[in-house]
């Protein structure tokens, strides 16, 4: 834990570090005042870094020349996101609402 983890919260919106006392994020706070609207909550299945193997599948999903590739990424982004949603199925409804 670094000193900076001693006052850290959650962000309503993206769930991700913000300090204590704070609703929301730096990055949501100023999406916020971009946009002058609300934003729903949002849940981080995965991250990636440009050029990382995720990257290329989110990439590849669209952009792959072969209509075969394409379903590859397509397929293992599917997985991805169902076992996120396995793993994470018990605390959605208390996040989003029930379905
Ligand atoms: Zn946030």
């Amino acid at each position: 834990m670094t000193s900076f983890d001693h006052h850290a919260a959650v962000c309503r919106v993206c769930e991700g570090p913000t300090r204590s006392g704070f609703a929301l994020c730096f990055c949501c706070k100023t999406i916020v005042g971009s946009l002058l609207m609300p934003l729903a909550p949002v849940a981080s299945v995965t991250s990636y870094r440009v050029g990382d193997s995720v990257h290329r599948l989110f990439r590849g999903y669209k952009n792959a020349p072969v209509a075969e590739s394409r379903r590859l990424c397509a397929t293992a982004l599917s997985s991805l996101v169902e076992t996120w949603l396995t793993a994470h199925h018990d605390r959605l409804p208390a996040r989003f609402g029930p379905p």
